[in-house]
């Protein structure tokens, strides 16, 4: 366990933004979350977990307490066989490199999610996804140590009540309670299977890539994504600022009164009833509100891909604010649909406790 104190969070977030704080507790072994709990608890420090900081954004005040932070490797293989893999990873391994892992070995699952910036043990806070995959595809479960009750404990997937952007973890009365160590995988040995996204299908075709290996389709991914996101090594985001806004049945009518297209799609809940999705994709919406490749208080609406904000200037996340108010309030004006952000703020994590 490395304990270090006054570290800038602007260090360690990529949208390179935030104060000092207090502590950062890197845990390298699930044996030592116990004493990493102990020391936060002893000195009554309010904590946040962190990983690559790629969906957390630091405030100016910094942090006063303890940030732990899951810096655990390793890859498990637990089963593997001519059809699938099954493998438990180290919460602190980079996302990415696993994907890269399993795509070469030729198994399927996760490779659409090529590029995506973080720690393997963020994956499934926020239900990561793109170009169609989502973690919750293939996540069987996670070790965790639960801070509420001191101990270690196996969550399976289904108990992760995954849907877009949302889990046990980053919800209701559980957020914030588990500190995941591991999570373990099952991929299919398998190409993966069309239809793929417009932009993927596009790339394939131009590129004339018709043998579709995990390993081709994560290339392509790759390589699409370099074209129109940042790099979070050189140009500071947090990713998507803003999520996508899925409607209700009663909001249809007038954001389609407004021109906004809805993508229907028929699906099934978890307990097995049907609905309706009505998902409208935010970057159409801020595209349409000419704001791609304006400039608030040092933050750009990326000119590629307009759901990204570039901290091109900005030293100050109440310049963040600002940024976010303007632009949120353009697009409501015009389209009658409030933004919501997606990344979060390094606080202290309180579980959501339902008032009704
Ligand atoms: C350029 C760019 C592109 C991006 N593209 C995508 C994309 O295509 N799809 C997508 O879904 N996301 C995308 N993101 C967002 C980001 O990559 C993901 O949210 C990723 O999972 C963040 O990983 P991290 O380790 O950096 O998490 P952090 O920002 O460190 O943490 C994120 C959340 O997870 C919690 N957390 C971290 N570690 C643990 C742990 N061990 N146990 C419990 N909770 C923990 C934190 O408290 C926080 O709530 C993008 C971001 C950037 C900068």
């Amino acid at each position: 366990m490395i304990i270090r104190e006054n570290i800038n969070l602007s260090d360690l977030t990529t949208m390179r933004l935030g104060g000092p704080a207090d502590f950062l507790i890197e845990i390298e072994s699930p044996e030592e979350c116990p004493d990493a709990f102990d020391f936060a608890q002893e000195k009554n420090l309010p904590i946040y977990f962190l990983g690559l900081g790629a969906n957390s954004i630091g405030l100016d005040e910094g942090f006063r307490g303890a940030i732990i932070k899951n810096a655990i490797k390793g890859y498990n293989i637990l089963e593997e066989t001519k059809d699938e893999l099954i493998i438990k990873v180290g919460g602190g391994e980079v996302w990415d490199d696993f994907v890269e892992f399993v795509s070469k070995k030729g198994f399927s699952g996760v490779e659409a999610m090529s590029k995506i910036p973080g720690t393997v043990a963020a994956a499934p806070v926020q239900n990561i996804g793109a170009y169609g995959q989502e973690v919750k595809d293939t996540l069987v479960s996670v070790e965790a140590f639960d801070s509420l009750l001191n101990e270690f404990v196996e969550i399976p997937a289904e108990e992760m009540d995954f849907s877009y952007r949302h889990s046990i973890f980053n919800s209701g009365e559980t957020k914030g309670r588990y500190f995941i160590l591991t999570c373990t995988f099952r991929l299919k040995k398998e190409n993966p299977k069309p239809p793929f996204y417009n932009s993927l299908q596009s790339y394939l075709d131009e590129h004339k890539i018709t043998d579709y290996t995990p390993e081709n389709i994560r290339i392509a991914v790759s390589n699409i994504r370099a074209e129109k996101l940042p790099d979070p090594e050189k140009i500071p985001s947090a990713g998507s600022f803003f999520k996508n806004i899925y409607l209700t049945e009663k909001e249809v009518k007038p954001a389609e009164e407004k021109g906004v297209p809805i993508r229907k799609a028929e699906k099934t809940d978890k307990n097995g009833k049907k609905y309706t999705e009505y998902k409208v994709n935010t970057g159409w919406l801020l595209e349409n509100a000419d704001l791609k490749g304006k400039v608030f208080h040092g933050f750009k609406v990326s000119d590629k891909a307009a759901l990204i904000l570039i901290n091109e200037s900005a030293t100050s996340e109440k310049d963040l604010e600002l940024a976010k108010k303007e632009i949120s309030d353009k697009v409501e004006e015009k389209f009658g649909l409030k933004l919501e952000q997606e990344p979060v703020f390094v606080k202290e994590i309180k579980q959501e406790v339902d008032e009704e």
